[in-house]
Order: C-alpha cells, then structure tokens, then sequence
C-alpha cells in the first residue's frame, strides 16, 4: 500500500528526515511516535506533497508520488487532514465537506456519490450535520478537527494520514475522535496515525514506528511497543 525508502526531507537548510524507511500496509492503522520535534508531522507533510523530499521514494500502490504536488497526491488517493485544522473559514461545513471530494473527481479514481460520502460523513459527525450551513470559521476547534477529518474522508481515500486529531480538544472529544479512528479501523481505512496520546495511538495502531531526531529508532506490532518499559519510560511518560 504505502512503501517509504529512505526518505529524507527538511526546510531550508536544514535536513530533518534523515533517510525513513518503513511501510502502512492495506487496511491497517500505523502510528509514528516519538518526542517533540522528532519529525513526525514533517513526515506526514512529506508524504502529503506539502513540502518536497529530498531523497528517497515514496510509493502509493507501486506507484512513486514523491515530489508530485499535494493536489496531484491528493488525486492519487492520500488525504491528510494535517495539524491545526486547516478548514476553509469562510465556507460552510457542507461547501468544505463537497471540496474535499473535489482531488477525486477531477482524477482518475471512482467517482461514486459525493452526497452518500457526505451522509456518512454526516453519520459519523453527527455535530457537522447540526452546522451544516454554519460556516467554518465560526465552529469551535473541536468541530473544526471533526471537519477536516470529515473533509479528508470524502477523498474516500487509499490511506488517510490524521496529524494529531485530538489536539486541543476537550478529553470528551479526544475519545470521541478515538471512537471514530476504531471505526474506520473496523471499516478497513488504512491510516497512518500521528498522537500525542501515545499509548492510545499504540492501542488502536497494529504497528509502531518510533521516530527520534528524523530517523527510525525502533520499530514494531503497537502492542509490543507498548508493554516495552524501555519504549514506555523513554516516550509515553508512563502514561
Ligand atoms: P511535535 O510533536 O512537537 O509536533 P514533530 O515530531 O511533529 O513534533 P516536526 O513538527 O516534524 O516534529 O518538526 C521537526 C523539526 O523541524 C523541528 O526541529 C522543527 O523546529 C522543524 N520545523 C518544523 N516545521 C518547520 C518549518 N516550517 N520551518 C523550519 N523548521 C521547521
């Protein structure tokens, strides 16, 4: 499904990925862990087209994305609801759930129904169906993340990269956001995971990566990592 080999990547300057080399199998959840500043979220802006690799090549399906433009990957199937909720403030919630259909209507992929991946949408989201015609901006930052992980599914993508989903939310919807990952797990949405909950990452994810100074320390089935007293001292803080 998604093959990185020896990627590397950084801004201006200065190199932050030193050469990553791991893989998100079909239908499975995979999680990056490590402290901060570590590169995780380069990794997914990376992956995403946001910023470009430097070396390395990164394979969606067989087929090498690296250094195509973020729409350009967006139309190969990989969504990326990235960290800080980027939503389009001045639209409405329903206008930015449609957009995020929009890379897989103009690529090659199926087309399907964008108004039955709104409903789901919807179904999951139960809050951005009250605020559909609300507009973005307008929504609390909790709505806001729910929106652009709504928005990111409505790629109905290959694999689905979600950047600290919980961030800044209140601990009632940091489970709520949980629930949600565990039932796009049931639904076979390949993910790869970026929490600063880390043990909850670990107990939904099938395998850990674990990621210090831009480069894999160890890596392994999440379970594993998470009994690990040297892993669990080192970075979930005992938590
Ligand atoms: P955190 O858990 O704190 O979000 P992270 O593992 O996601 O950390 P990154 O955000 O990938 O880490 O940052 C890795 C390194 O890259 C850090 O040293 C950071 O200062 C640097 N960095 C991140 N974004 C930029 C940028 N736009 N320009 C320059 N340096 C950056």
């Amino acid at each position: 499904m998604l093959d990185v080999s020896g990627l590397s990547a950084g801004y201006g300057q200065i190199e932050v990925l030193h050469g990553l080399t791991f893989t998100v199998p079909k239908g499975q959840v995979v999680t990056l862990i490590g402290s901060n500043g570590a590169g995780k979220t380069t990794t997914m802006r990376a992956l995403s087209g946001m910023i470009k690799p430097r070396a390395g090549s990164i394979k969606l399906n067989g087929r090498e994305i690296g250094g195509l433009e973020s729409h350009d990957v967006a139309r190969t199937g990989l969504a990326h609801s990235p960290e800080g909720r980027r939503v389009f403030p001045t639209l409405s919630v329903e206008d930015n759930l449609t957009l995020g259909a929009f890379p897989r209507l103009t690529g090659s992929r199926p087309k399907g129904d964008v108004n039955a991946d709104r409903e789901r949408a919807y179904t999951l989201f139960p809050r951005l169906r009250e605020r559909r015609t609300q507009l973005a901006g307008t929504l609390s930052g909790g709505e806001q993340q729910m929106l652009a992980m709504g928005r990111a599914l409505m790629l109905r993508p290959e694999i689905l990269l979600l950047d600290e989903p919980s961030m800044g939310l209140a601990p009632k919807l940091v489970e709520e956001v949980f629930r949600i990952i565990r039932r796009l797990k049931e639904e076979q949405v390949t993910m790869l995971l970026v929490e600063q909950f880390a043990m909850a990452a670990l107990g939904v994810a099938d395998h850990a990566y674990v990621l210090e100074n831009g480069r894999i320390r160890f890596q392994g089935p999440a379970a594993q990592l998470r009994d690990d007293p040297q892993v669990r001292a080192a970075y979930l803080g005992g938590g």
